[in-house]
């Protein structure tokens, strides 16, 4: 069955091939970024495919731009019933250099972001009874230098998203995370170019470390987000999915 899906931070990276993915399986998709214009092509490439998207600008971190950007999604797509809560940045630094700044710009994208935008989704999947929450997690969960800030918020998602299953669960909603291991993005581009390195060398460096031999791809991550939206990921709900090419970081 179609339904309305939005995907934050969907104008590149993971967000886009997540989008282009969820149109692909039949949902209207409403693709949220910072500005309008960045996510023309998602929307575009999606159109072009036969599907069904609109552009919408949006802070995920900002409560009244969230609230304006559902009112959009329900009067040109109608009621969202499927949340990815994509958008994130990176602040790294080592401890000792971390500013208050780069943790707070953290917490508020990553945490309050998925946190606005899942209590303003989940009036309407209560409504219909169905719905389906994906976060994006990472392995950096597990702890990882320089990034206090970052696995901070993407062990604090996890925890968000079993609370969401326990809540939700009696209204037929489904809440789960993916955490992504290394996956060439314009993310993962920044990270070469601050460590002074070429992207193709530090795409060969984590290869080095991942089971399956390669980095990993937008769609791959595209593909595990689509079977947590899935009909049939009905009783799968509270878990967190490593898509990092082996067991570990
Ligand atoms: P990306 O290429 O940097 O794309 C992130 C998108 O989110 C950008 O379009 C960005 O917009 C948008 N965004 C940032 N802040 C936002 C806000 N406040 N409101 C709305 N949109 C916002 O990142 P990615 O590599 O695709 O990563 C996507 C997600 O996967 C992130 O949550 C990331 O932490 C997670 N992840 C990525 C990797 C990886 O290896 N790439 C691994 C594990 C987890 P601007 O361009 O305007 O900033």
């Amino acid at each position: 069955m179609p339904h309305t899906a939005i995907v934050t931070g969907g104008a590149r990276g993971i967000g886009a091939a997540t989008a282009e993915r969820l149109a692909r399986d039949g949902n209207a998709v409403a693709v949220i970024d910072l500005d309008e214009s960045a996510c023309a092509e998602t929307v575009g490439r999606i159109r072009s495919a036969g599907g069904t998207a609109i552009a919408i600008e949006a802070d995920v971190a900002d409560t009244a731009a969230v609230e304006r950007a559902i009112d959009r999604v329900v009067s040109e797509l109608g009621a969202p019933t499927i949340l990815v809560n994509n958008a994130g940045i990176l602040r790294d630094n080592l401890l000792f250099k971390m500013t208050d700044a780069d943790w707070d710009a953290v917490m508020s994208v990553h945490l309050r972001g998925a946190f606005l935008m899942s209590r303003a989704v989940q009036a309407h999947q209560v409504t219909a009874g169905w719905g389906r929450i994906v976060n994006l997690s990472s392995t950096s969960a597990l702890g990882n230098r320089g990034q206090a800030n970052y696995a901070t918020a993407k062990a604090g998602l996890q925890g968000f998203t079993k609370t969401l299953a326990i809540e939700l669960g009696r209204y037929g909603v489904t809440a789960n995370a993916v955490a992504p291991g290394f996956i060439m993005t314009d993310m993962t581009r920044a990270t070469a170019e601050r460590m002074g390195m070429s992207f193709d060398d530090f795409i060969a460096l984590n290869v080095q470390h991942t089971p399956v031999a390669r980095a990993g791809t937008p769609e791959d991550i595209a593909a595990a987000v689509s079977y947590f939206c899935s009909e049939d990921a009905g009783f799968v709900s509270g878990q967190v999915l490593y898509v990092a090419g082996g067991p570990r970081a």
